[in-house]
């Protein structure tokens, strides 16, 4: 039997028939053969989840050949992909024309036909919104009884508004259209705060009056990163972007995992807190520079060639934003009780991504307004501990009203998406039922968190 395995290792999954699909009757053959293809039968795109979303033990079809740029239309501003397709290449290709998409999302290994219908998440260039299915305005799909389906804004935004959170449950998205702009340039600053000096005021502030904005904490700093828009990058902006890609791509996991396995474990104790700490220097001297310029693709990070030893993992619970800062401390004063109970502390900064109301999709998770994310981020030494950790994060984060994402918050239950998403959570079940009545594409992940 094929393996299949993600990312940092943690999932993998042993499908009884893996499908490499090269065309559009090569997914509806095998999602119309039950006999040869057994259910249920689950889309995969780059399997970069980090939950067991796109397992299944049946039949999996792998959209990774199906990665054609279909058009660009620069009038229009319009681009459309085969579902395979990734966004680091889709990326590329729309520059050469000077285009970029209206949200250049930090990973690159994301398929386009995932990005349609899952959900995802950036803080620096979501402007207007940051989830990436917001701005697909057609696709194309397999239903589970093998038959071709489309919808478009245009012509059925409803339809659309459910596709663009359906997981594969719907349909085995084949083609995704989006929508584009001119290329432009980015410029980021780094602001450090102490945490307990931070108002809500002066939160809301930062919030007002950025673009974009993530914080990133290393012990009780707070690191403010803006984004400012900007009419040319500069001479040094490649070289800026590449140092960023860099550090995501290799340093900051290979230094947290370094940390953890090789330091005694009160110099990691004090290097974790942040007592002295190279991502807090890197911020400091950033803060210091005046920021950094790039062109905004060069946001996005192509994973692919990425070590082991570099990977890292995390989890996303989404918080109004209103709520976010007396959050923020309870969960670092949470995190600090973890450490003296179990002596497992996340070995990379904490990440929060603010993101605006969006309501195009139904399980959007900034459907009732801004939300402002609490994302521990850690490269595992010790894969028990952290997931150890996350189910408690889980709890922790559920019992003060937060939002998980089902691709990149592990082991939620039905539960912690009930409280989450309410009544819209009820519709997505319903409509998965009706429209797959025999659960086709319906995989053990799924069926433990839907609603009956
Ligand atoms: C190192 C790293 C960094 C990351 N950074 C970010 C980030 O900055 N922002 C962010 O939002 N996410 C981020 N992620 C999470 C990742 O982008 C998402 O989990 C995304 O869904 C992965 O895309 P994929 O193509 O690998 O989809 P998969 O993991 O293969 O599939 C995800 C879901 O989509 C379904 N699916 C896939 N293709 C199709 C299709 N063609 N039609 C219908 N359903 C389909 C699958 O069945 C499954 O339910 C990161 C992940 C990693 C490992």
């Amino acid at each position: 039997m094929p393996q299949v395995v993600n990312y940092d290792g943690s999932i993998s999954a042993s499908p009884q028939q893996l499908v490499i699909a090269k065309s559009v009757q090569d997914i509806q053959n095998a999602v119309r053969d039950t006999a040869t293809y057994p259910s249920p039968v689950r889309a995969m795109g780059s399997y970069h989840s980090l939950t067991p979303c796109a397992s299944s033990d049946g039949t999996m079809i792998d959209m990774k050949q199906m990665n054609q740029v279909i058009s660009i239309d620069a009038g229009n501003l319009t681009f459309t992909a085969q579902g395979g397709l990734q966004m680091i290449d889709a990326n590329k290709a729309l520059r050469a024309k000077n285009l970029q998409f209206m949200l250049n999302i930090e990973i690159g290994n994301m398929t386009v036909g995932a990005a349609a219908c899952c959900h995802s998440k950036d803080a620096l260039d979501g402007i207007e919104f940051g989830q990436v299915s917001s701005y697909v305005t057609a696709m194309k799909w397999v239903a589970p009884d093998g038959s071709l389906a489309e919808a478009s804004d245009a012509s059925d935004p409803g339809l659309m508004r459910l596709m663009r959170s359906s997981y594969g449950l719907l349909g085995i998205i084949y083609e995704v259209t989006f929508r584009i702009k001119p290329i432009e340039a980015l410029h980021f600053t780094y602001l450090p705060r102490p945490v307990d000096e931070l108002t809500q005021a002066e939160v809301d502030s930062l919030l007002d009056n950025s673009e974009g904005l993530i914080c990133w904490t290393v012990g009780r700093t707070a690191v403010f990163q803006q984004r400012h828009k900007i009419q040319h990058p500069g001479i040094l902006g490649a070289l800026q972007a590449a140092v960023r890609r860099d550090l995501w791509n290799f340093q900051g996991a290979f230094l947290g995992r370094t940390i953890d396995q090789f330091m005694q474990k009160d110099v990691r104790d004090a290097i974790e807190q942040g007592n002295f700490d190279f991502q807090q220097l890197l911020y400091e001297t950033l803060h210091l520079a005046g920021g950094i310029t790039l062109l905004a693709p060069d946001k996005t990070i192509d994973y692919h060639e990425t070590p082991p030893e570099a990977r890292y993992a995390f989890t996303f619970w989404a918080f109004p934003r209103g709520q976010w800062l007396e959050t923020y401390r309870a969960y670092l004063d949470w995190a600090d009780q973890y450490f003296k109970q179990t002596g497992f502390r996340c070995n990379m900064p904490l990440g929060a991504y603010h993101v605006r109301k969006d309501q195009s999709s139904l399980l959007s998770y900034t459907n009732d307004g801004e939300v402002f994310s609490i994302d521990p981020i850690h490269a595992p030494t010790d894969q028990n501990a952290w997931n150890t950790f996350l189910k408690g994060f889980n709890d922790f984060a559920s019992q003060r009203g937060g939002i998980p994402l089902l691709n990149q918050s592990p082991f939620v239950t039905q539960a912690q998406v009930q409280r989450a998403f309410g009544d819209r959570w009820q519709q997505f079940s319903d409509a998965v039922h009706s429209t797959d009545p025999t659960g086709r594409f319906l995989n053990p992940f799924f069926q433990a968190l839907l609603s009956s």
